[in-house]
């Protein structure tokens, strides 16, 4: 990764940490669930509207770390208006980006790519992966608070 490419990605990073998108509680909300990132302090509290298959409308609340906000804020600006096959490849792209043996490659995953930078950090991989596990099993429709531990 190029010096500006990743100041760029930091920027962006930064930006969604600084104004979360969708951080707010959702009204009308038919699914939701807790995120929980011990080693690293972060909550979130994830609201989804799924209608048809479709995720209609998608909301946070919670504390973290830059990564784990800036995370939440991405994956959910960009689930909304998706189909949940979609979601869910865009949650396998993301996983293997991050935790694949074979390296990172952003294809098709468009501005989620920023988080490729992570990859050297091992420790603040579960930071950015905190919001896609805590949709995961809101789709499931997971009881228990998820836990990256
Ligand atoms: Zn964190």
């Amino acid at each position: 990764m190029t010096t500006e490419l990743r100041e760029l990605y930091q920027q962006v990073i930064l930006d969604h940490n600084k104004k979360p998108r969708n951080f707010h509680v959702l009204e009308g909300a038919n699914r939701t669930a807790e995120g929980y990132n011990p080693l690293c302090g972060d909550q979130i509290t994830l609201y989804l509207r799924l209608e048809d298959g479709v995720v209609k409308d998608a909301a946070f609340q919670g504390k973290g770390c830059a990564i784990s906000k800036a995370s939440a804020s991405m994956m959910t600006a960009a689930v909304i208006g998706k189909p949940l096959d979609e979601v869910e490849s865009l949650f396998q792209r993301l996983h293997t980006m991050l935790t694949g043996e074979t390296g990172a490659s952003g294809d098709g995953l468009g501005k989620l790519a920023v988080f490729a930078g992570v990859r050297e950090f091992p420790s603040r991989v579960k930071c950015a992966t905190l919001a896609w596990h805590t949709l995961h099993a809101a789709l499931c429709g997971a009881a228990a608070p998820v836990s990256t531990e």
